[in-house]
């Protein structure tokens, strides 16, 4: 079992395959023009995997492939198959903006992954296109509906902004409800690359949107992430509410994350962060270990996206971590 520094039991791998991205999202990339990380310098997948190996054995049963953009990376099914051959009940599971889907999703369910998350900020195409700066609606909606067709489990993940989006809320919402499928609206983490003019909404405005149509209750957090579920009376309708502004999540934090340069990140608002990547060209699966309980003995008490700190501005790329 691996526990950290502050005793808390770290189960959840996150793993970006790739930072390169086909969208440019107005809260995410940098809008300058700016150099990709050079593919030599990236792991393999089979290095990639010598590491996830490592996690599984020390305890990890959670794994969340994400980017950038991981669709992007070729055989991407090839890296999942090793993850699920090797531990096929470990909770597999892939954060995707849904572009490339339509014809890899069967590939992806035939290889072993269980559950998508998938980026759907806008139902409109000139909003879809605003927020991505690409015309991006009509290969999301069909990639969405071919992952529910081949039985893949989906969740939709959208950022509410102000005057861009924010009056889609509800729009959102029906068309999880309609699929049955859940819906996470997730607050903007103000973060140094994303463009500077954006603003998100908060909770209590995200609610406050959903409260023009329905009577709400909070049920409960989802234990060890800041993700709230709520129940919408009327129809029994659950969707959930990430606000990472508050701390009350890290008291129970799971995560660590692994970039495709090999950096393991021990909280996505901190810089730190160790590098597993000679470890594992070299096959040293001891160091690999070693190095595993160090970054988890010095994980973070806690982010710094509190509600205070009103100007704190993580550096850290999202898309180089995968939010
Ligand atoms: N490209 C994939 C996608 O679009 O889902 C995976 C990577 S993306 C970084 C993972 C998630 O992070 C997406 O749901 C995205 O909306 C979210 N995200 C990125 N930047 C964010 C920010 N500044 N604030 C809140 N969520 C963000």
């Amino acid at each position: 079992m691996l526990i950290d520094g502050h005793g808390r039991v770290v189960n959840y791998l996150r793993v970006s395959v790739t930072e390169r991205c086909n969208f440019r999202c107005l809260y995410c990339m940098p809008e300058k023009p700016f150099s990709w990380t050079p593919k030599e310098n990236l792991l393999s997948f089979d290095e990639l995997f010598k590491f996830i190996k490592v996690a599984i054995d020390e305890g990890v049963n959670k794994i969340r492939i994400t980017g950038g953009e991981p669709l992007v990376r070729e055989d991407l099914d090839y890296f999942i198959k090793l993850i699920n051959e090797y531990k096929s009940d470990i909770d597999l599971a892939l954060t995707t903006n849904g572009f490339m889907l339509d014809s890899v999703a069967q590939k992806l369910k035939d290889a072993g992954l269980k559950r998508l998350n998938i980026s759907l900020d806008s139902l409109k195409p000139a909003v879809a296109a605003q927020i991505a700066q690409k015309n991006v609606l009509g290969s999301v909606l069909a990639g969405i509906e071919k992952a529910l067709e081949v039985g893949l489990k989906v969740k939709i993940n959208m950022v509410p902004l102000k005057g861009i989006n924010d009056s889609e809320i509800l729009d959102i919402l029906e068309f999880a409800r309609e699929r049955d499928i859940t819906v996470r609206f997730i607050e903007y983490m103000e973060n140094a690359h994303a463009n500077s003019e954006i603003v998100g909404l908060n909770g209590k405005e995200i609610l406050e949107a959903i409260k023009k149509r329905y009577t709400i209750k909070k049920v409960g957090r989802v234990p060890n992430s800041p993700s709230f579920h709520y129940e919408i009376l009327e129809n029994s309708y659950r969707f959930g509410l990430i606000d990472p502004h508050k701390h009350d999540f890290c008291e129970d934090c799971n995560r660590i994350r692994l970039t495709a340069e090999g950096h393991l990140i021990p909280c996505l608002y901190f810089d730190e962060a160790q590098s597993i990547a000679e470890a594992v060209r070299d096959d040293n699966i001891d160091k690999a270990a070693l190095i595993l309980k160090d970054v988890l003995a010095n994980k973070p008490k806690e982010n710094r996206w509190s509600e205070e700190e009103t100007n704190e501005k993580s550096s850290r790329a999202f898309y180089e971590t995968g939010g």
